[in-house]
């Protein structure tokens, strides 16, 4: 059997990404493929609030952080050297952590020579997984005020369904989060708006997609809005336009109640349909 997975991300927030990714969910679920919904969004998971899911299992997610036994230290400044997240410091005899800066790379249990160091878990979040009417939900919420998000992404990516069609919420941007949401997907989705701001971030988007050469293409947002030149941007990169949502708003009264697109305005399904057509080439399970 297949396993596909459709990243969706967005090089902003608020251009629908979420909207998108739900809505597919729900329309490759209706087609019979077995659908995982995986929110990697994890500072603001919202999937949770289109999909209704019944949530059945919480997992805490840690981190190894360093713990340093002074009485084994001879304060030799190795650890300090290696760490490239400025985590650990050497304050005259005494070495400093900083677990909200660490990493958990492990580099500097490596390095010291007298075994001074231990690791002890720091949670930064929770993953939290249940169903959402025959779609396996799954989404982390980090925890507030926490920074360090991919380990927690990375938890909730191991989630993904062998044999299935797993859809992963990525979250806004272009930086580690987002590398780690996508990483190794069969194809992802950008969903800009044509505004200055939704063309600037999508060529943002599309160079790191282009490093991590991933295949990819475009769902335009309120196309109706704004100017042309997104479309003219994806015209003179051979990017292929995927789907355009017009400035409906119906829409926006469906998203302000918490309702799925094609659930409030059925009259989006072939829509979604062929975006989905668009994005797979996966056949349902069933
Ligand atoms: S585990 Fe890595 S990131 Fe954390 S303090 Fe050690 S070297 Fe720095
Ligand atoms: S590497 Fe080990 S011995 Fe050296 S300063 Fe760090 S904790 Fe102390």
């Amino acid at each position: 059997m297949n396993t596909t997975t459709i990243a969706v991300a967005s090089g902003k927030g608020g251009t629908g990404k979420t909207t998108i990714a739900t809505n597919l969910a729900r329309v490759a679920e209706m087609q019979g493929f077995d659908v995982s919904y995986l929110d990697c969004d994890v500072e603001e998971p919202n999937g949770h609030i289109f999909l209704k899911p019944e949530l059945e299992k919480t997992t805490s997610v840690f981190v190894p952080v360093p713990v340093v036994d002074e009485d084994k230290c001879i304060t030799c400044g190795k650890c300090k050297e290696i760490c490239q997240y400025s985590a650990i410091a050497l304050l005259g005899k005494t070495v400093l952590t900083f677990p909200n800066l660490c990493h958990g790379c492990g580099g500097c249990v490596l390095v010291c020579p007298t075994g001074a160091i231990t690791e002890a878990g720091r949670e930064v979040g929770v993953i939290e997984e249940g169903i959402a009417s025959g779609i396996k939900f799954v989404h982390g919420k980090l925890r507030i005020g926490e920074a360090m998000s991919p380990p927690l992404i990375r938890e909730v990516r191991k989630k993904t369904t062998d044999g299935g069609l797993n859809i992963i919420d990525a979250p806004p941007g272009t930086s580690c989060p987002v590398i780690q949401s996508v990483r190794g997907a069969d194809y992802v989705l950008l969903v800009t708006e044509p505004t200055p701001f939704g063309l600037n971030d999508l060529k943002l988007a599309v160079e790191m997609l282009r490093v991590l050469k991933l295949p990819f293409g475009v769902v335009v947002n309120r196309a109706d809005v704004g100017n042309k030149a997104v479309f003219d941007y994806c015209d003179s990169e051979s990017i292929e336009m995927l789907l355009q949502i017009p400035d409906d708003r119906r829409i926006a009264e469906a998203y302000s109640r918490g309702k799925l697109i094609i659930e409030a305005l059925p009259e989006y399904t072939a829509a979604f349909e062929l975006l989905l057509k668009g994005v797979t080439f996966a056949q349902p399970q069933s």
